[in-house]
């Protein structure tokens, strides 16, 4: 194992594995034998239904909103059960995925981010970065929060064991095909479902804010992540329980925490103030004009501030500058 491999400059880190991404590919087999092994019925096409939007809340719920983001509290006993039922969907262990996703804000389509579809292709921000060496520990310098729990800790060592879980209480309840429908098939349409967050909500759909990324907002993506497709909203103010800022903009997760909110398993929600949602009524029509021409597809934003190889110290008159000139409304990073 390769002891913080995110920090190696060896480049074969930084390129895919393909022995270590074996099982990955044996699951995605698996998946597509189901419809030959256990033809369609309706029953079937049930569990799928259940089995891939109960992990989605609790990969959006859990490992997003909650460990990534902090964005409501909740008891100890409950953040055990949020990262257990999140860690269900095979996605690795609660503080590398909450981890590596706070770097993610951090870098945002910079040289550093390790998902970038605009600097880095598709294929490389769906999948790719997963199945390469470097990103295979949990960045703990970004999770220190949350690593003082032994027992996500544990969990996150053992981030095998609740899929285990899965696949028998799956096999307990309906035998080989839920195994099939409910396990292998619904776990890959889960995965790639999650992933277009990383991939197509940085390439299709419109932006609302200026951020110095390409996040998009697109209906379509928050359908089938429970809300998360308003991506634009999110990389705009990262720490709010609702993704979906308008009535319009459907936030499953969001509708299903606020039941958990009424019931007592969590509590402060932390919502975007109107001034954060409106923001955008008061740029200027350049500055419509420029979020116009980023919706469009192919035309994401550039990068705006590519990192410099060595960091420079500014010059003391510079920084003083800096500070006297107040950044222009609505270009400020809020996150
Ligand atoms: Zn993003
Ligand atoms: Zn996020």
């Amino acid at each position: 194992m390769i002891e913080k491999a995110y920090n190696s400059n060896d480049p074969s880190h930084d390129r895919v594995n393909w022995v270590k991404s074996i099982p990955f590919f044996i699951v995605h087999g698996l998946a597509l034998a189901t419809f030959f092994l256990f033809p369609f019925q309706w029953q079937y096409a049930a569990v799928l239904l259940v089995t891939y939007y109960a992990r989605m809340f609790f990969i959006t719920a859990g490992y997003h909103r909650y460990f990534s983001h902090r964005a409501f509290q909740t008891s100890r006993w409950f953040q055990f059960v949020l990262a257990f039922f999140a860690e269900m969907s095979t996605q690795k262990g609660v503080l590398w995925w909450a981890s590596h996703h706070r770097h993610h804000h951090k870098e945002s389509d910079q040289p550093g981010d390790i998902h970038s579809p605009t600097l880095r292709g598709f294929w490389w921000s769906q999948v790719g970065w997963i199945l390469c060496s470097k990103y295979d520990e949990p960045r703990w310098d970004q999770i220190k929060d949350f690593s003082r729990f032994p027992e996500l800790v544990w969990l996150n060592k053992y981030y095998y064991v609740p899929p285990a879980v899965g696949v028998a209480t799956l096999y307990l309840l309906g035998g080989l095909p839920w195994v099939f429908w409910g396990g292998f098939l619904s776990t890959v349409v889960l995965w790639h479902g999650t992933f277009t967050i990383n991939s197509l909500s940085h390439v299709f759909g419109k932006r609302r804010y200026l951020t110095t990324d390409t996040s998009r907002n697109n209906f379509l993506l928050a359908l089938i992540t429970c809300g998360e497709g308003w991506h634009n909203n999110h990389h705009y103010h990262q720490n709010t329980a609702n993704q979906g800022w308008f009535w319009w903009e459907v936030d499953l997760s969001y509708y299903v925490l606020r039941l958990f909110k009424a019931v007592g398993l969590v509590w402060k929600l932390k919502l975007p103030e109107d001034q954060t949602r409106f923001a955008h009524l008061k740029y200027t029509d350049a500055q419509r004009q420029e979020l116009e021409l980023q919706s469009v597809f192919g035309k994401g934003r550039i990068p705006a501030k590519p990192k410099p190889a060595v960091e420079e110290t500014p010059e003391p008159a510079a920084v003083l500058g800096a500070l006297a000139a107040p950044a222009p409304a609505g270009l400020i990073k809020r996150n």
